[in-house]
């Protein structure tokens, strides 16, 4: 099994389902409210466990209700728990609007991911002895760069999520095997909206990026060869919400097994397109067995 750190946050989703997403100043009426675990890092370590990867999740939940479901959530999925600490006061936040079309927008409060600042020798430990190591951004930036220099110093490799994007340090980049944004986030780092273009900027700071580009699939480019641009199945989308998530987890399963990547892309492709036919986030990760049958 690929063995699979994770250090990131976990957020109670508080999602509204709309017909259309409220403009600036507006107010509308919507379908229906659901509370859905999520959070960058639990659906990644969701999706690469549910995929097959042996996982650990690194993070802290609140000492509040939140904070007992979002554990229990990803322990359901079969994610090591030991090292996600519960702090004092309130779990981490999203507020999500999903609109007919299946797109979101969303904010997110931290909570308890803001105390996540540095790491302990349990947390070095078990990113040393993992084969990937997943970041976002959505912890305190000290312990992902904490994080990844540690992966990058034992030889583990590092898939960085640069959501929600920011301005990144040679020093975090340096330590980066695999880089995926999605298409707007690639735009924000590069300076350019093409994918293609995007790819090649991005390129001068990490080895290897996926660009993931919605239902156009994604684009895969490394240093020394040809971009390849990878349709994503042809499905109705409910939700898209997690779709990123799901495709990440999955990467890293496939790739931490050996699989070429464009057979990695492939597969993590067949995950997140299963994700998005369904509502929520983590609750439509798929399991393994649905990924090889699609
Ligand atoms: P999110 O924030 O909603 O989790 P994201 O913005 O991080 O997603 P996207 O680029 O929207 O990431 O989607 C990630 C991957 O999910 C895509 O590369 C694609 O493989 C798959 N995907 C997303 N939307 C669709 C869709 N409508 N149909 C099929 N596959 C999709």
């Amino acid at each position: 099994m690929t063995g699979i750190a994770v250090l990131g946050s976990t957020n109670m989703d508080l999602v509204a389902y709309v017909d259309r997403a409220p403009e600036r100043g507006q107010t509308v009426t919507g379908r229906e409210f659901r509370t859905v675990p999520g959070g960058k890092g639990a659906n990644q370590a969701v999706a690469a466990a549910r995929a097959g990867g042996d996982v650990v999740m690194i993070g802290a939940v609140g000492n509040d209700e939140y904070g007992h479901r979002l554990r229990e959530n990803l322990e359901h999925s079969g994610v090591d728990t030991d090292l996600l600490h519960t702090a004092e006061g309130p779990s981490g936040t999203a507020h999500i609007v999903v609109d007919a079309k299946g797109s979101n927008a969303i904010v997110v409060i931290p909570g308890a991911n803001g105390v996540v600042t540095a790491l302990g020798p349990g947390e070095i430990a078990a990113i040393a002895a993992a084969d990937l190591l997943l970041l976002q951004l959505e912890l305190p930036l000290s312990a992902v760069i904490e994080a990844a220099r540690a992966g990058h110093a034992q030889g583990v490799r590092v898939l960085l999520t640069p959501s929600p994007v920011q301005q990144l340090s040679d020093e975090l980049l340096d330590c980066v095997d695999l880089l995926i944004p999605n298409e707007h986030e690639a735009a924000e780092l590069s300076g350019h909206t093409e994918p293609h273009a995007a790819a090649e900027v991005l390129l001068s700071h990490v080895p290897a990026v996926v660009i993931t580009l919605g239902s156009k699939g994604c684009l895969y480019a490394a240093r020394g060869s040809t971009a390849v641009h990878f349709p994503a199945p042809a499905v109705t989308a409910v939700d898209t919400t997690g779709a990123g998530d799901t495709f990440v987890g999955a990467l890293a399963v496939a790739i931490g097994e050996g699989r070429p990547v464009p057979q990695a892309v492939a597969w993590a492709s067949a995950a997140a397109a299963l994700c998005v036919q369904k509502p929520g986030a983590s609750t439509s990760m798929p399991y393994r067995s649905e990924i090889d049958a699609a």
